[in-house]
């Protein structure tokens, strides 16, 4: 991680985008801080009878197309400055692909890895009895996000359905299929950024079969963007997780690296790979890169050096503003994180209809209404694009997303 803070830069990607549409500056006033802010203070019984204390957040930054979304982070290194950001993102995220939703974000400071089943229970229940007031099917709703999963999820929504005294499935989204999830969410976020390469290399004349892929993280979107790009003909030439790296410029099954890596965690020491480091992966000489992991991955020095042709970010925040000027300067297409990552988000609403409805679709109808989302919200951006010189994609998708919450803001007179 550099010394850049995502706050900070999620607030210049707002105010490049409310300047450049020429918007009045009660907007950016409005959309440069959250709603609301919650740090909460977590006792969890440990196994051996102590109490740890955990500290966690709950950010809301806008709700005004709808209630507060986005996931929860349990991570060693989560800070409220990054919570912040991560909420932000989420409102430009669901609004340039049209949900009806704001955005919000969670973390919990803590090592997941280093807590036995019973305590992870514990606290994830710990953290929902600490925030429950604020949460709500119409007030916001978790998700997964960074080391937490539908597991997670499950509790989650049975603590508060607890508090509640019913049922409550529309509370959180990414839930296991048995208890209101949606068939495809687990898969969504890796598909949306799949469909969107997929659109930009048709763009840009860059035939998929063979093309060359190299994929920073191995986590949900990490993994099985890479199953899903070798699926439609790509090379995967290098992964990398937290503890290392494998690459083969021959190519690699995904399915393979995934059995791998559950069997020896990690993707390292691969059959027929020879290692790699993250900066290595990032300037690897390759036609796609995906940066599936953290935030402040391509900073200016990274930036200079990427050699990848198309750069499809399905982490949140991976490439800081300078990085980003330079990978722009140098001609790389940019598809970014608020649009890139979208697919995720957009199950979620899936799941949050259907458990409205009380009505289920299958896996093909999931997959063929992400597909309709994501494609149109790429072109979206696309000709937002054409409209203006030096708009590079994620300036475009800013301006997509931040008209929109912008128009309801207006309508809704919060802007006197
Ligand atoms: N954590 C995911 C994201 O950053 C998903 C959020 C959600 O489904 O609400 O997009």
């Amino acid at each position: 991680m550099t010394g850049v803070n995502p706050f900070a830069s999620a607030q210049q990607e707002i105010k490049r985008a409310v300047s450049r549409l020429g918007l009045h500056p009660a907007v950016y006033e409005v959309l440069k801080q959250p709603l609301r802010e919650l740090t909460v203070v977590i006792p969890v019984e440990m196994d051996d009878g102590t109490v740890r204390v955990f500290t966690g957040y709950r950010v809301q930054h806008n709700s005004a197309l709808g209630p507060a979304k986005g996931g929860i982070r349990f991570h060693p290194d989560v800070t409220l400055e990054e919570v912040k950001a991560l909420a932000m993102w989420m409102t430009f995220k669901c609004a340039v692909v049209g949900l009806p939703y704001g955005g919000g974000k969670g973390g919990v400071v803590c090592n997941p890895k280093e807590l036995s089943p019973g305590e992870l229970e514990r606290l994830s229940r710990g953290y929902v009895r600490a925030v429950a007031e604020i949460l709500g099917p119409e007030k916001d709703i978790p998700a997964p996000d960074v080391y937490t999963n539908p597991r997670i999820m499950a509790w989650m929504m049975d603590e508060f359905s607890r508090y509640k005294g019913y049922n409550e499935f529309g509370v959180i989204t990414g839930k296991p299929l048995i208890v209101g999830g949606s068939a495809g969410r687990n898969e969504a976020t890796a598909r949306g950024c799949a469909i969107v390469v997929r659109e930009a290399a048709k763009m840009l004349g860059i035939p998929l079969a063979g093309a060359t892929v190299a994929v920073q993280g191995f986590g949900n979107a990490g993994s099985i963007v890479a199953r899903l790009l070798h699926e439609m003909g790509c090379r995967i030439v290098a992964v990398v997780d937290s503890t290392g790296g494998a690459c083969n410029t021959a190519g690699m099954d995904p399915v393979k690296l995934r059995e791998h890596k559950t069997k020896t965690g990690s993707v390292k020491g691969f059959p027929g790979s020879k290692p790699i480091s993250s900066t290595e992966l990032l300037t690897l000489d390759c036609d796609i890169l995906v940066p599936a992991a953290l935030e402040n991955q391509i900073t200016a020095s990274v930036a200079g050096q990427v050699r990848a042709k198309i750069v499809a970010e399905a982490a949140n925040g991976p490439t800081t503003p300078e990085g980003d000027r330079i990978l722009n300067q140098k001609g790389i297409f940019v598809i970014p994180d608020i649009l890139a990552s979208a697919g995720g988000v957009t199950v979620s609403y899936f799941e949050w209809v259907q458990n409205n409805m009380g009505y289920y679709w299958t896996e093909e109808e999931v997959n063929r209404r992400l597909e309709e989302i994501m494609v149109r919200g790429f072109h979206e951006v696309v000709s937002m694009r054409k409209l203006g010189r030096g708009v590079d994609m994620r300036l475009a998708a800013y301006m997509v997303a931040v008209k929109r919450v912008a128009e309801a803001m207006e309508v809704r007179g919060w802007l006197g």
